[in-house]
Order: structure tokens, then sequence, then C-alpha cells
């Protein structure tokens, strides 16, 4: 059974007033991630990441932020949405492994809540996700607290092929 690896990335921008939605939680924060969605950077990240090892297309051509029907989506509804492509085209998501790069919030106390999240909407257990953070070491735009970037790497293998005969 091959696997096959895709690679996600994201960001936002903070705009002012919270709750701050990452990784499917609502963390209580002075700042929102601005976006068309809820801009919840890493289930897009995530989301690109699946559809990407099954060349599947992306978030942006599933998902138009010109769709006012896409205006303040919930993203992990998307990322479902887009686990049910992934499978359609003949993948089951095996793993994901995401690192988000901000200087605030930190998020390793929602860190075990993100992960059992992730892993609900892509149907997998959640030691089959992994969630890291890590500053910028104060450089550059998320050094200066701008907003927050994230990475995705997913693999995926093939479905089961339906037995005939
Ligand atoms: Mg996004």
């Amino acid at each position: 059974m091959t696997a096959r690896v895709g690679i996600g990335y994201d960001s936002h921008r903070f705009a002012p007033g919270g709750p701050l939605i990452l990784g499917g939680v609502r963390i209580p924060f002075d700042a929102h991630l601005h976006g068309h969605s809820d801009g919840d950077a890493i289930a897009h990240a995530v989301t690109d990441a699946l559809l990407g090892a099954a060349a599947a297309g992306d978030i942006g051509e599933m998902f138009s932020d010109q769709d006012p029907a896409n205006r303040g989506r919930d993203s992990m509804v998307m990322l479902r949405a887009a686990v049910a492509r992934v499978r359609a085209r003949g993948f089951a998501p095996q793993q994901v492994d995401v690192a988000v790069v901000s200087e605030q919030p930190r998020i390793a106390s929602h860190r075990d809540a993100m992960r059992a999240a992730v892993a609900a909407a892509i149907g997998v257990a959640v030691d089959a996700v992994s969630i890291k953070g890590k500053t910028n070491e104060g450089m550059g735009w998320i050094g200066r607290g701008e907003g927050l970037a994230c990475m995705a790497v997913a693999t995926v293998t093939p479905l089961a092929s339906p037995r005939t005969g």
C-alpha cells in the first residue's frame, strides 16, 4: 500500500476582537483571524495537505472567497467536505502533522482539543494528528504579531478495493 504525501500552507492576519478559531477550537484572545471564512488557518492548511496528497485540487477552488455562501463558513465543515472529495478519489487520510508559527497566542494548552477536533473531522485516531507550536523569534510579520501561519503535511493511502466475485 503506497502512501502519498501532501503539503498545505496558510496564513491569516489578526483583526481586533476574539475569540480566535484555530484547529476547530475557540481560543480566548483579543484578536481573531481575518478571512472570508472563520479564518481557521490550521483547518485550511490541513485541507490543502489532504487535497494535495490526493492531487484533488485545493481549498481556494473548492471554496471560492468570491462566493457569499462561504462567508463566515465553519472551516471544519470545509475540511470534512475536502475529506469526502479525497475519499471519492479513492484515498483514505492516514495522518497529519501541523506546525503553527505565532508569537501569540501560544497554543500548547489548546493542542489536545485541536488534535481531537481535527482527528474527528478527517476520520482518524487522535494519535494520528500532531500539532506543534513555534514562535518566529520576533522576526518579520509574524514576529510583529500581524498574523500567524500554519504548515501541514498529510498522508493518504488507497482505499481498499471492493471485493468482487
Ligand atoms: Mg485560509
